[in-house]
C-alpha cells in the first residue's frame, strides 16, 4: 500500500481495483450471529450455475451491493448471502450435450453424478468472477441447493406442507413436455405465435373445424351454445366420430362461440385448458391419444405409434380420402411451448404431486411486503387471482431433489421418512419400519423429482438457518432482491410456501429490477450480436464504472438499454473526483493549524448546507433503493456545488493566509469525507482509495454521514454570491478579458440583503468589490448617438456630416423623445425614422458604470477607474 500522501497525477482504476480486493478479508462482509445490531438479511437470488456471469447478473449483483453496504454504514447487521440454484433442466441437457448421451443411457446415479460434476465446476468460475468484482458476499452463509444439507431442507419442507394438506397427488391434467419428458407448471409455459391450419371435416353430418385432427381418437364430446338453434335436435344426442366410429354425447355449453366455425366444437383430451375445463365440468370420459413421449396411443388404431406430426398427417390425408374434409384455412394461433426446448407443450393426464395454491393467503401476505417500485405488486395480484390449477411440483426428472415418499409393494400405502432421517433418496434408502398397515417390507421409491422452484422458494428461510421444524429468531427476511421476469415464479412461490411453513410473509420488502437490454434496444442475444460482457465492461473502464453505470442507468424495476456513453460518463466522473481530491488534499495539508469547527464564511456556510442536503436526499434515496437518483445527487453536489462553484469562490482565500483559509479547509476537509462516504456503496474501490489518501483508514469501516449544517438563509443568500460571481466571470469572458485580469470596482446592489462573503467574490474576480443593501443611486448619462448609415447616406449625400452634427449637438431629453427635423445651415431638415438612436449610460457618483441584472442583483462595474 502506498502512503497516503501520494496521489497519482491519474486515477489508475486497474491498479487501485486488484490492490483493495487485496485489502478486503472475507471476514469483513460476514454476518454476525451474535450481533446485538439491527439485522439486515437480504434473500439474495441464486443464480443457476451456468458457469457465466451475464450483464443482467451484474446488473442485480451491483444493487445488492449497494444496499448491503449502505445498510452496514447505517449500523445493520447485514447478511447478503450467496446461494446456487442447481437442479434442473438445462443442466441435465447440458450433460446429455457433452457426454453425447441421454439420461436413459446411464444409471440414474451415475448421471446425476455428472450434473453435480459440471455443476461444482460453473460455481467455480462464477464465484471466481464475484468475487473479482469485489461484491461484499457474505461467503460465511453461501448455499448450494443440490448439498445435503439444503435439499434436506425443501424435503422437510415436502412433509410439513404434506402433512398440512398442502401438498397432494392425484391423476389430473397438466402441461407436458413430451421431449423432456416431463410434467411442467404454467409459469413455465412461453407462448409463441405461428400460422396453422384450421380443418373444416364432415363429423357424422355436423361440420366441425379443428386445429388437432391428430386428437379425434381422444374426442369425447360435442359441444354446442345452448342458444344455437341449429342444433336444437341434436341436443342431447350422440354422434359417431369419424374414422374411429365411438358414439360421443352432444352437450350444451355457454363457453360455445357459436360464431366460430359452424358453432359446434369437438372436445378431446386434451387439446388445451379449455378442453380441461369441459371435461371437468361436464364430467367426460377421458381419452388419452397421446402419451408422454409424444407418441400415438393403442387408442388410435392403426395410427398408434406414430408422432403426433405424422398422426395429424396422415389422418388429414385419409379425411381427403374418404371425402369428409370439407376445406382448410389459415388461422393465426398462440402456442404454449416448454420453456427449456421451445417443443409444444401436450396437456395430458398423469397422476402428479400438487401445492395446493390458497390465492387469499398469498394475496394477503403480498399486501403486507413492501414493493419497490410499488406497482410490480399488480402484477403479483394479477397473476395470483387468474391461477386456475394448482401448482405442479413433480417432474419426471433425474438431477433434482427426489420427492422424499415411498409406497408399499403390498398394500399401496404411501410410506414417509421421519423428518430427522432427511435428506433420503427413496430409489436408493428403504423406510426404517414396515409397512404400518400390512406389515409388508416390501417398497417403491417415488422417482418423480422436485420442481426446481421447490428448492429456491424456501431460500429465506434457508438462510435463516431454518431446522425445518421452527420458524427461526431472524425471519422474516428483510429484503428480496429480484428481477421482474420471475415474479410469478420465484416472488409468488417463495411467498406462497412461506405463508404454508410460517404462517409468516417471506420479507419486509421486496425491489424488484428490470431487465438489460443491448444498445439497439433489444434484449441481448447472440443473433442479434448486441450482447455486452461484464468482463468487456470491466476491461476498458473498470469495476466502479460499472457499479456507477448500473446505478444511474434507469429507475428501479424499468428496463435499462445499455450505452456506452453512461460508462464513459461515469469514468469522467471519477477522473473530475480524482482532480478535485488532488487539489483538496493539497490546500489541506498545507495548513497545520486546527481547522475552525464552524465556518463563518458565507461560502464555506453555504457549501457545508448544500452537503448536508445532498447527504439528506442520498439517504432518502437509498431508503427507497433509487440508486439512480442518489447518484445523481451525488454528481451533481461534486460536479457543480463544489468544483464549479465553491472551489472557485474559495480559490484566493485558500492561496492566502488569512484566518478564514481554515474555515475553507474545515469545509473542503468535511465534503471530501463525505462524499468518499456517500460513494462508498456505489463506487467502493475509488472511495476506498480517495478515503485512505484522505485519512488513513478503510472507508469500509465507516459510518453513513450525519452532517447537521443545514442554513437556509445560507444558502439563499450563498447562491446570490454564486450567480453574481459567474456573471462577472461570463463577463469577463465576453469583454476578452482574462479571468485573473483586474476588473476595478464593482458595486452590487442587492436590496434588501446585506451579504458579508469575507472577500470571496473580490479574490476570484479580482475585483474590488462593494455590497450594498440599499436601492442602486444611479444617473442616465446620454453618452453617444449611433446612426444608421443606410438612411443618412442615401437621404442626405454631401450634407450627411453636417445633419450628424446638428443630431449631435441636440439636448439629451430631445434626443430621446425623437426629432422630426434640425436646422442645418438655417434651413430645417426633415429627419426620417430610425435614422439615429440615443445611448444612454449609467453613473454612479458622476462615474460612468457597466451594468449588469441578474435575479436578485444589479453589478455596476467601473470600468474607469
Ligand atoms: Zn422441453
Ligand atoms: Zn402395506
Amino acid at each position: 500500500m502506498s502512503s497516503p500522501e501520494d496521489l497519482s497525477k491519474t486515477y489508475d482504476y486497474a491498479e487501485v481495483e486488484r490492490r483493495w480486493l487485496d485489502q478486503w478479508r472475507d471476514e469483513d462482509f460476514y454476518f454476525d450471529w451474535e450481533s446485538a445490531k439491527p439485522q439486515y438479511v437480504i434473500d439474495t437470488p441464486p443464480p443457476y450455475p451456468t458457469g457465466r456471469l451475464h450483464i443482467g447478473h451484474a446488473l442485480n449483483w451491483v444493487y445488492m451491493d449497494i444496499v448491503a453496504r449502505y445498510k452496514r454504514m447505517r449500523g445493520f447487521n447485514v447478511m447478503f448471502p450467496q446461494g446456487w440454484d442447481c437442479h434442473g433442466l438445462p443442466t441435465e441437457v447440458k450433460v446429455e450435450e457433452i457426454h453425447g448421451i441421454t439420461k436413459n443411457d446411464v444409471p440414474r446415479e451415475e448421471f446425476r453424478q455428472m450434473c453435480r460434476d459440471l455443476t461444482r465446476e460453473n460455481i467455480g468460475m462464477m464465484r471466481h468472477s464475484l468475487r473479482l468484482m469485489g461484491f461484499s458476499v457474505d461467503w460465511s452463509n453461501e448455499y448450494i441447493t443440490m448439498d445435503e444439507s439444503y435439499f434436506g431442507l425443501t424435503q422437510a419442507s415436502f412433509l410439513r406442507m404434506q402433512k398440512d394438506g398442502y401438498i397432494y397427488q392425484s391423476e389430473h391434467p397438466v402441461n407436458f413436455c413430451t421431449r423432456c419428458e416431463t410434467a411442467i407448471a404454467f409459469a413455465e409455459v412461453a407462448y409463441t405465435e405461428n400460422t396453422t391450419l384450421l380443418n373444416y371435416f364432415d363429423f357424422d353430418g355436423v361440420e366441425i373445424a379443428t386445429t388437432r385432427p391428430e386428437l379425434l381418437a381422444a374426442c369425447v364430446a360435442v359441444a354446442v351454445h345452448p342458444g344455437d338453434s341449429r342444433y336444437d335436435d341434436l341436443k342431447g344426442k350422440t354422434l359417431t366420430v369419424p374414422i374411429f366410429s365411438y358414439p360421443v354425447p352432444v352437450i350444451e355449453d355457454e363457453a360455445v362461440d357459436p360464431s366460430f366455425g359452424s358453432g359446434a366444437v369437438m372436445i378431446c383430451t386434451f387439446g388445451d385448458k379449455q378442453d380441461v375445463v369441459w371435461w371437468k365440468s361436464h364430467n367426460l370420459d377421458l381419452r388419452s391419444a397421446i402419451d408422454q413421449k409424444g407418441v400415438m396411443t393403442a387408442l388410435c388404431g392403426k395410427y398408434a405409434g406414430m408422432k403426433a406430426k405424422e398422426c395429424r398427417d396422415a389422418i388429414l390425408s385419409d379425411m381427403k380420402g374418404s371425402g369428409i374434409l370439407k376445406r382448410q384455412e389459415e388461422l393465426p394461433q398462440r402456442v404454449g411451448t416448454c420453456w427449456r426446448c421451445q417443443t409444444p407443450i401436450e396437456i395430458l393426464s398423469a397422476r402428479q404431486w400438487f401445492v395446493k395454491v390458497k390465492p387469499e393467503e398469498i394475496i394477503s401476505s403480498a399486501k403486507a411486503i413492501n414493493w419497490y417500485p410499488e406497482h410490480m405488486l399488480t402484477r403479483l395480484l394479477n397473476w395470483t387471482h387468474q391461477m386456475e390449477w394448482d401448482w405442479c411440483i413433480s417432474r419426471q426428472r433425474l438431477f433434482a431433489t427426489p420427492i422424499p415418499v415411498w409406497f408399499c409393494a403390498e398394500c399401496n400405502e404411501m410410506i414417509l421418512p421421519d423428518p430427522d432421517d432427511l435428506p433420503i433418496d427413496p430409489t436408493v434408502d428403504s423406510p426404517k419400519q414396515p409397512c404400518q398397515n400390512c406389515g409388508s417390507r416390501s417398497f417403491t421409491g417415488e422417482t418423480d423429482v422436485l420442481d426446481t422452484w421447490m428448492d429456491s422458494s424456501i431460500s429465506p428461510l434457508a438462510i435463516a438457518q431454518w431446522d425445518g421444524k421452527t420458524t427461526p429468531a431472524i425471519y422474516p427476511t428483510q429484503l428480496r432482491p429480484q428481477g421482474h421476469d420471475i415474479i410469478r415464479t420465484w416472488a409468488f412461490y417463495t411467498i406462497l410456501r412461506s405463508v404454508a411453513l410460517t404462517g409468516e410473509k417471506p420479507w419486509d420488502g421486496i425491489m424488484v429490477n428490470g431487465m438489460v437490454l443491448g444498445e439497439d434496444g433489444f434484449k441481448m442475444s447472440k443473433s442479434r450480436n448486441n450482447v455486452i460482457t461484464p468482463d468487456e465492461l470491466i476491461d476498458r473502464y473498470g469495476v466502479d464504472a460499472l457499479r456507477q453505470w448500473a446505478a444511474v442507468g434507469g429507475a428501479m424495476g424499468s428496463d435499462i438499454t445499455f450505452s456506452w456513453n453512461d460508462v464513459v460518463a461515469a469514468s469522467r466522473f471519477q477522473t473530475k473526483m480524482w482532480n478535485i481530491v488532488r487539489f483538496s488534499l493539497l490546500q489541506i495539508r498545507k495548513d497545520t493549524r486546527t481547522p475552525a469547527e464552524a465556518p463563518a464564511e458565507l461560502a464555506d456556510r453555504w457549501l457545508l448546507s448544500k452537503l448536508s442536503a445532498t447527504v439528506a436526499e442520498v439517504t432518502d434515496a437509498l431508503d427507497a433503493y433509487q440508486y439512480d437518483r442518489g447518484l445523481k445527487a451525488i454528481r451533481d453536489f461534486a460536479w457543480s456545488s463544489l468544483a464549479d462553484n465553491y472551489l472557485e469562490l474559495v480559490k484566493g482565500r485558500l492561496y492566502s493566509d488569512l484566518p478564514s483559509r481554515a474555515g475553507a479547509v474545515f469545509t473542503l476537509k468535511t465534503a471530501l469525507d463525505t462524499l468518499c462516504r456517500l460513494l462508498a456503496p456505489y463506487t467502493p474501490f475509488f472511495a476506498s482509495e480517495c478515503y485512505y489518501h484522505l485519512s488513513g483508514d478503510r472507508i469500509i469501516d465507516q459510518g453513513w454521514p450525519d452532517l447537521r449544517f443545514v442554513d437556509d438563509e445560507a444558502e439563499e443568500i450563498g447562491d446570490l454570491l454564486v450567480s453574481v460571481v459567474s456573471e462577472l466571470r461570463r463577463y469577463k469572458h465576453e469583454a476578452g478579458l482574462a479571468l485573473n485580469a483586474p476588473l476595478g470596482h464593482v458595486t452590487i446592489y442587492t436590496p434588501g440583503i446585506s451579504i458579508n462573503d469575507g472577500g470571496d467574490a473580490g479574490r476570484c474576480t479580482n475585483a474590488e468589490i462593494e455590497w450594498r443593501s440599499d436601492e442602486p443611486q444611479l444617473d442616465r448619462v446620454l453618452s453617444d448617438v449611433t446612426f444608421t448609415m443606410g438612411i443618412i447616406g442615401p437621404t442626405f449625400r454631401k450634407e450627411a456630416n453636417a445633419v450628424m452634427q446638428a443630431i449631435r449637438a441636440l439636448p439629451p431629453d430631445a434626443l430621446e423623445a425623437g426629432v422630426d427635423s434640425v436646422l442645418v445651415n438655417g434651413s430645417e431638415i426633415a429627419i426620417p425614422e430610425g435614422a439615429y438612436t440615443p445611448v444612454f449610460s449609467y453613473a454612479i457618483g458622476g462615474e460612468e458604470v457597466v451594468l449588469l441584472t441578474i435575479p436578485g442583483a444589479l453589478l455596476a462595474i467601473r470600468t474607469h477607474a
